[in-house]
């Protein structure tokens, strides 16, 4: 962590400022060491050269939420890549890549859900100021580690949170991505989108990509297949959980849905002025597997191009397995 970076640091509990005690430095980069809120008086590690800003005071449910969606990053890090690297997921990366400019990004800019770092490492390139933020250590530690490789690291900052606790003092950012469902996985999502809308300066914009609950692939696949429980259970529950294997272990962890308008209306009440969505993979289903070849062939070409038409234009813009959320201040 840089020392400036103190500047825009705050509590994720009482918002306080934060007095740093660095035990080991190097340059303007603390390595290990420790912020103590001035406020509450509550403390936070500083682990090589990460800030540790996570939620401790919350319910015992909701801190057994925070560590199960730690773990599963946790584990998860190391095999991001492999199991995303596919042309379905590689063709909603450009969709993501083309509304991250549509932003038109600049200036100071907060990635929400960093994980490995795609959309960082991107807008570092783009010439922003770039803070990282995830609660997985072991993403994080990715992420600083492609950053130093591509010569970033002075444009990125990496920080251990929570998305529904942002450490960080009012009005601080122009524009704050969170590029691959990490709404999905927040406990708290209305405290979250408030504290989204209070961290971003005025005329700034944010944009989001969620999985959308009524997602058609997933609706025919269900119905095909004649899951009736399935099915009802996607009308009837807005929570759920994803598997994930990583080697011989398997874990779950807790999602939440959107639909177009729930998350329309929840940015909406948090103070948001405008509010867009387009969906992505809206004819194709996404897989979460390895294939050497990225691109998309054949009949599957096409529906890609039938998308790139319609992906604005109501119905379809409810209908994505993602949905991609413009929200500005
Ligand atoms: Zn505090």
């Amino acid at each position: 962590m840089r020392k400036s970076t103190l500047e825009i640091l705050a509590c994720p509990h009482c918002r306080g400022d934060l007095i740093l005690r660095a035990r080991e430095e190097r340059g303007e980069e603390i390595i290990t060491g420790g912020l103590k809120c001035t406020r509450c008086g509550e403390t936070y590690n500083i682990i090589r050269g990460i800030p540790r800003l996570l939620p401790f005071r919350e319910t015992k449910k909701l801190r057994k939420m925070y560590k199960y969606i730690e773990q599963y990053y946790d584990a998860y890090a190391p095999q991001y890549d492999i199991n995303y690297h596919n042309p379905e997921i590689e063709y909603m990366r450009r969709v993501e890549d083309s509304c991250i400019l549509k932003t038109r990004p600049k200036g100071t800019v907060l990635d929400i859900g960093c994980g490995v770092g795609r959309q960082s490492l991107m807008l570092a390139s783009l010439g922003c100021e770039v803070f990282a933020l995830d609660i997985s250590k072991e993403m994080l530690t990715e992420l600083k580690r492609r950053a130093e490789l591509l010569g970033l690291e002075d444009r990125i900052e990496v920080i251990q949170a929570s998305a529904d606790l942002l450490p960080f003092k009012d009005e601080i950012f122009d524009r704050a991505y969170a590029i691959f469902g990490a709404y999905n996985h927040v406990p708290h999502v209305k405290r979250a989108f408030n504290d989204l809308y209070r961290v971003l300066k005025g005329k700034s914009a944010a944009l989001l990509s969620v999985l959308n609950r009524y997602r058609l692939m997933w609706l025919l696949y269900v119905i095909l297949k004649r899951r009736a429980r399935h099915f009802i259970k996607t009308l009837h529950s807005k929570h759920g959980y994803i598997v994930m294997r990583a080697g011989r272990e398997r874990y779950r962890v807790w999602t939440r849905y959107f639909s177009k308008s729930e998350i329309e209306n929840l940015l909406k009440s948090a103070g948001f002025q405008d509010v867009r969505t387009c969906g992505v993979l809206i004819f194709l289903r996404p897989r979460f597997s390895y294939s050497s070849d990225l691109r998309l062939r054949g009949p599957k070409a096409l529906l890609a191009k039938l998308e790139d038409l319609v992906r604005f234009t109501y119905p379809f813009n409810a209908l994505g397995t993602y949905l991609i959320v413009f929200a500005y201040k």
